[in-house]
């Protein structure tokens, strides 16, 4: 067990620095002040991370972390840190972590005794979840689906039956695909793209999978995909196909007796027991 007082000891610190997604004004003040604070700050793309922090005239020494390096450097940040140094870590865009660098360095960390502490910030997952329409009640956040076909395809298989809100990322090249082979997966569920999230031409498609595949949206810039959870799993549709007889003798041969097996009928479909019965007895 470690308890971390994050401002109440004299530890360095590992900050995890949210960066805007598209409008340079979500950068918090608190993001800037922290990167004006600290030592050294590690960043996914130098370039891009000079760039933003040029814009908001912070100076200072910035060295690169990606998930190619991220062994090596998650080692040289710990021994920065035992040198009694801060450390900022960001990403290209959005929160450092989510579908980008950053666990690595945070677990090690962690484990090392340092202060972790992540500031609140932009991210495209949220962003587009609190605006679909679509229930944030509880949600999955998936990231992206693996890039093969086939293997997207079992990546979706294994979420069908889940009840809550999905969201995924994914890239414009793929964006129509990925939607098909969720429509085929997952019937017509709704579903809302959220584009180009905070820039100009920001755009959410809300509908369902088959309305979405044919609107010819613009297959340009960034997505995040929210979709629908499984109102019901994908055993009672399969069962809902069946004939109300069918469906009756299906759980009476796994061991319901007769009362338990017409109450499940009447459940699954959504209908009374009465109407159950009374189909049952016409069938006899
Ligand atoms: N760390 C980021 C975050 O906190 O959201 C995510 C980084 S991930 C490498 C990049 C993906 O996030 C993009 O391919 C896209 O799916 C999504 N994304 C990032 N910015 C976005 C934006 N402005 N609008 C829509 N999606 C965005």
């Amino acid at each position: 067990m470690i308890s971390q007082k994050s401002f109440q000891n004299q530890k360095p610190t590992l900050f995890l620095v949210p960066t805007p997604i598209g409008n340079l004004n979500d950068m918090t003040p608190r993001a800037l002040q922290i990167l004006e604070d600290v030592d050294i700050i590690y960043a996914e793309d130098t370039r891009v991370t000079k760039n933003l922090l040029s814009h908001f005239n912070i100076q200072k020494e910035i060295r690169s972390y990606h998930l190619f390096n991220e062994n090596i450097v998650a080692n040289e940040i710990i021994k920065i840190l035992e040198n009694q140094k801060n450390v900022a870590i960001v990403s290209d865009a959005g929160l450092p972590l989510i579908s980008d660098p950053g666990y690595l360095v945070c677990k090690l960390a962690i484990a090392n005794g340092f202060n972790v502490v992540s500031l609140p910030g932009a991210n495209a997952a949220l962003t587009a979840l609190v605006a679909s329409g679509i229930s944030p009640e509880r949600f999955y956040f998936y990231g992206f689906l693996n890039h093969k076909k086939s293997q997207k395809k079992k990546e979706l298989k294994a979420l069908v039956d889940f009840k809550d809100t999905l969201i995924f990322y994914e890239a414009p090249h793929r964006i129509k695909e990925t939607l098909l082979i969720m429509y085929e997966v997952f019937g017509d569920r709704d579903v809302v793209i959220a584009r180009e999230l905070t820039k100009m031409y920001e755009e959410y498609i809300r509908g369902t999978l088959k309305a979405v595949i044919n609107y010819d949206f613009q297959e340009k810039g960034e997505f995040v995909i929210i979709v629908g959870g499984a109102k019901i799993s994908s055993e009672v549709a399969r069962l809902n196909s069946l004939s109300i007889d069918e469906h009756y003798n299906y759980y009476l041969n796994i061991g319901y007796n007769t009362k338990d097996a017409m109450k499940q009928v009447a459940s699954d479909r959504n209908i009374s027991k009465s109407e159950v019965y009374k189909e049952l007895i016409n069938k006899k």
